[in-house]
């Protein structure tokens, strides 16, 4: 087991020592039984969705306030997220939105009711990290709000307030961080609301539906699915155990 930093002295530490690491912790477990030493508890991280999970879906407020319908559709709909994104950015072109008229819907958005409470007490039990397909021009009131939490989310490119694409910082961003937070030696809990969560929800140890609609619940039966933010809360604290 290396104590910090790489062999070769760059500082950078490969997958395959990360990997060589839990494997080395698995080894730790049985000599503490062996010793007669309690094992180590495991860490635990919530991973949550946003959009549907805490806060309203943002293209369904701006769909409304704007009153284009087309706009309704939302990974709910849509599972193949850039054919949804390039014909969100398709028409705001065709009507001439702007960055600026977006953000102004998202700051007058409030949260779902409850939301706030429920991540408050949850965030005393354990680390919590929001991961988004929306992005960081969309995210910081909704941020605000939620007593900013950590969020991974994407970004959009815009020039002179023109939204004219979208990065994915990475492909599947939801199920790689948990993949990565796992090979961190951390056990995943996540819940999430949709077809864009449920690789995360199958990488994690333990995955919740929460708010989902019926096609997605009968889609996905794996996963316990749930409607109350107390319900949510008390699934997680009883893997928890607190
Ligand atoms: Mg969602």
């Amino acid at each position: 087991m290396y104590a910090g930093g790489a062999p070769d002295g760059t500082g950078s530490v490969p997958l395959r020592s990360l990997r060589e690491e839990g494997r080395g912790a698995n080894t730790c477990w049985t000599d503490d039984k062996k010793s007669g030493h309690s094992p180590p508890v495991k860490q635990t991280i919530v991973t949550l969705d946003m959009e549907g999970v805490l806060t309203p879906e943002i293209w369904i407020a701006v769909a409304e306030k704007t009153r284009i319908p087309e706009l309704r559709r939302t990974t709910r709909d849509e599972p193949d997220y850039d054919k949804l994104m390039r014909g969100r950015l398709a028409i705001l072109d065709k009507h001439g939105l702007k960055l600026s008229d977006i953000q102004e819907v998202i700051a007058g958005l409030p949260l779902l009711p409850g939301a706030r409470e429920f991540l408050d007490e949850l965030r005393t039990h354990c680390q919590v990290l929001i991961l988004s397909d929306t992005f960081e021009q969309f995210a910081q009131p909704l941020m605000r709000q939620l007593n900013w939490p950590t969020l991974l989310c994407h970004r959009l490119v815009v020039e002179n307030d023109h939204i004219v694409d979208y990065k994915i910082r990475i492909q599947e961003q939801k199920q790689k961080a948990v993949a990565a937070l796992k090979l961190m030696n951390y056990r995943i809990l996540a819940a999430g609301d949709s077809f864009n969560d449920t690789a995360m929800l199958g990488e994690a140890d333990v995955g919740f539906l929460f708010h989902a609609p019926d096609n997605v619940k009968q889609r996905f039966p794996q996963f316990r699915s749930v409607e109350s933010y107390g319900d949510l809360l008390s699934l997680f604290k009883a893997e928890l155990g607190v």
